[in-house]
């Protein structure tokens, strides 16, 4: 817990300027719906990320700038650090977590950048979608173009599908890699696919091979336990079902990983770059997660406040006899998932880019409708504001719906059934 009494004089002055780092240390109070702010334009935002965030979220980020390594600061860097564990479900103290200015795509070069050798590695990526294509780019163009090194991509056989467990079981036992790459929900399909699943075969069947999961769309909404499944990196971003705005990177890192990547860069393999050297960063990040404060470069102080509040909302919030926090959070997820999806599959008679429920996304709904143009228009005079497809091969074809954070959760807000009643005219 936070104490003025351990602080400088001037720290305690710089606290008391900045009444969020106070506020964010006591429990974050339920908001009332009417609290939240909307779109300038007074539309409701349900697109898959940015998503809406709540009053205390929006209420941390509007505060004056601290030192970036101020008592005050650290206090809630290091508070949100062990948070992030939690939601990830990383709950010991081994590897390291990571949080970094900058967006989702920015693990793509965490991850190229600090775990794979640039002249020899292997990588086995499984495609889902534009995300996981996007990730398969990244590796391909800028960190395994050296010979030596290479992406093999297995992909679904069309938009919509998953990668099927037979199919990377086979890969992986015909070949070896050094590290698998895949998308737990890639947000184009709405696709979720199952990261349990695929994990459980690497460790049986590879098991020195690195297991790395683009969990952007999934962190705070989906079924993901990185220590239990044994997932050495998993990266996301702030903006999808953990709540906080845009503009951080997370990130969970195994100790395996963390060996790694100091080996890596030791042994001159790696190509980190300057701002995303694993090692550069991790010294920092752990200096804060004991409660003290170092400097690389500059954190976004209200970012990090923003994030450490939507943390602190997943970890209170409670849902039937659920567990209190991630588990609830999940679970809930789940059931507005399930509710829209059925909505649109049962009462509209709509086709799901996924096809069936349990190939399917928590937090966002893909769905085929006639006029995607026409739909995503109508919604916006109703006001609700959804996404159009981005899969190149049915782009024009589908919309996507968002469900994600407050909007899923808080039923107060009655963000889904009106988002569903505005549908049902703009189909
Ligand atoms: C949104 C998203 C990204 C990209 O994240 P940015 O924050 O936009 O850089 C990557 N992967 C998935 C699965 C996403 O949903």
């Amino acid at each position: 817990m936070y104490t003025t009494r351990s602080l400088s004089r001037t720290s305690q002055i710089l606290q008391r300027t900045s009444l969020h780092f106070t506020r964010t240390l006591s429990s974050s109070s339920p908001m009332s719906p009417s609290k939240v702010p909307r779109l300038s334009d007074g539309s409701t935002l349900l697109i898959p990320g940015p998503i809406t965030m709540s009053a205390g979220v929006v209420s941390a980020l509007g505060e004056q700038s601290v030192s970036h390594t101020s008592a005050a600061f650290a206090s809630v860097f290091r508070d949100a650090l062990g948070k992030l564990r939690r939601v990830f479900r990383a709950d010991g103290t081994r590897g390291a977590p990571v949080v970094l200015s900058g967006s989702g795509t920015l693990g793509f070069d965490v991850l190229g950048g600090n775990l794979v050798r640039r002249e020899s590695d292997k990588v086995l990526l499984l495609s889902t979608g534009f995300f996981s294509d996007e990730l398969h780019d990244a590796l391909a163009q800028c960190y395994t173009a050296r010979p030596g090194a290479q992406v093999t991509r297995l992909a679904a056989k069309r938009a919509g599908d998953t990668v099927p467990l037979a199919a990377v079981e086979e890969a992986l036992s015909r070949d070896s890699y050094s590290l698998i790459a895949m998308t737990q929900v890639d947000t184009s399909t709405g696709v979720l696919l199952d990261v349990e699943g695929v994990a459980e075969i690497v460790h049986r069947v590879s098991p020195d091979t690195l297991i790395a999961v683009d969990t952007v769309c999934a962190l705070g909404c989906e079924e993901l336990r990185f220590d239990e499944w044994g997932i050495d990196f998993a990266f996301s971003a702030s903006q999808k079902a953990v709540g906080a705005p845009p503009g951080l990177c997370l990130a969970m890192l195994s100790e395996r990983a963390v060996e790694r990547a100091a080996e890596l860069a030791e042994s001159g393999e790696s190509q980190g770059g300057y701002y995303a050297s694993l090692a550069r960063w991790l010294p920092v990040l752990r200096a804060f997660e004991s409660g003290g404060a170092a400097y690389f470069a500059t954190p976004p102080v209200q970012l990090v406040a923003a994030l450490d509040t939507a943390l602190g909302e997943i970890l209170d919030y409670s849902y039937g006899d659920y567990p209190r926090g991630i588990e609830a959070r999940v679970a809930k997820h789940r059931d507005t998932s399930d509710a829209v999806k059925r909505h649109c599959t049962e009462a509209l008679g709509l086709k799901l880019v996924s096809g069936q429920l349990d190939n399917s996304a928590h937090g966002l709904t893909a769905v085929y409708v006639p006029q995607p143009g026409e739909t995503i228009k109508r919604m916006h005079e109703e006001g609700y504001t959804i996404a159009g497809g981005i899969h190149k091969d049915i782009k024009g074809e589908y919309v996507r719906i968002g469900h994600m954070g407050v909007s899923a959760c808080d039923d107060e807000m009655g963000h889904i059934t009106g988002c569903l009643g505005a549908f049902d005219a703009a189909v």
